[in-house]
């Protein structure tokens, strides 16, 4: 409350309004390059066939369940391509590898054009029950996919289903990798303890809970509409920006690759790119940046030491 005075200065009596306080604005969360308020990474997970082969290896008798797994990687990832391509926007996809082994040229053209590649378990297997023993046959068996299919060692990793296990970091640190990207237990980076750089996301920002269905098995629920999907990306991508997070989305192309939603992805990265002050980057970068600036992150944790 405060006094109101006359436009000559002399105090008003007995009259007081409410001042709406300034807007919270915390200081920023990270430090990101070049001044930047925030970062971005944009995730495709390309489960393709594992969707349904995770589930039972009996659908893929269930030819149009099965066909909706395939239209990810023989449809929607390159369309999505090329909206990325016309945008000049980086980009992370985290792949099974049995969807890079059965799409051999779907996963060159992804490395072609100069976008990363992450691992995503072989068959999107669930790692919550498995051994570290079975957990890490896994992680084997993809790796040497990629090396001896495409040449390369992923640096990140997103498990299937978001879902780590307590020893999965150490199991990354040993077989090379730079960084995960599974957890939510933040909104900035942070560091595990044996310096493998964690990239958190969350599940607002997952079209999965937006987009996917399917009527038996029943997976998801009502397939939302664009311009709703559009509003929640965006506020929270706008607050993100506020308080200088890491707006992880993550997209299936089964579902983000149908047209309508190339079309929601491409209004949103178009405003995302009209601030000017976003940092678009792939895990790989994000992680370096990181590395080579540690003190980048501000904790807020009242119980952090
Ligand atoms: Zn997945």
């Amino acid at each position: 409350m405060r006094r109101c005075s006359r436009s000559d200065g002399t105090p008003t009596a007995n009259v007081s309004v409410t001042v709406a306080p300034a807007p919270y604005q915390p200081e920023p969360r990270f430090a990101w390059p070049d001044g930047k308020r925030c970062a971005v990474m944009l995730c495709f997970d390309v489960d393709g066939e594992t969707t349904a082969l995770a589930e039972h290896p009996a659908l893929r008798d269930r030819l149009t369940t099965f066909s909706q797994c395939q239209y990810g990687p023989e449809v929607g990832v390159p369309r999505l391509l090329g909206l990325l391509e016309h945008l000049r926007v980086p980009a992370t996809f985290f792949i099974p590898s049995y969807v890079a082994e059965h799409h051999p040229r779907m996963t060159q053209a992804i490395l072609d054009k100069g976008f990363e590649v992450g691992a995503h378990g072989h068959l999107h297997e669930k790692l919550a029950g498995l051994t570290r023993e079975q957990e890490a046959k896994i992680l084997d068996a993809s790796l040497e996919i990629f090396r001896e299919g495409f040449g390369i060692v992923p640096k990140g990793h997103r498990a299937p289903w978001f879902e780590i296990n307590p020893w999965t970091p150490d199991l990354l640190l040993d077989y090379g990798f730079e960084y995960s990207a599974s957890m939510m237990r933040d909104d900035v980076p942070f560091f595990h303890g044996n310096g493998i750089v964690e990239i958190p996301g969350q599940w607002m920002l997952e079209d999965w809970e937006q987009f996917a269905f399917n009527a038996d098995p029943q997976w998801g629920v009502i397939p939302e509409d664009c311009d709703k999907v559009y509003r929640l990306w965006w506020d929270e991508f706008i607050a993100m920006r506020d308080y200088g997070c890491c707006f992880t989305l993550t997209l299936h192309p089964w579902l983000s690759g149908r047209p309508s939603r190339v079309k929601l992805l491409e209004r949103l990265l178009t405003d995302i790119l009209s601030t000017g002050d976003a940092w678009l980057a792939t895990g790989s970068e994000i992680a370096a940046w990181f590395k080579a600036n540690p003190n980048a992150r501000r904790t807020i944790d009242l119980d952090a030491e």
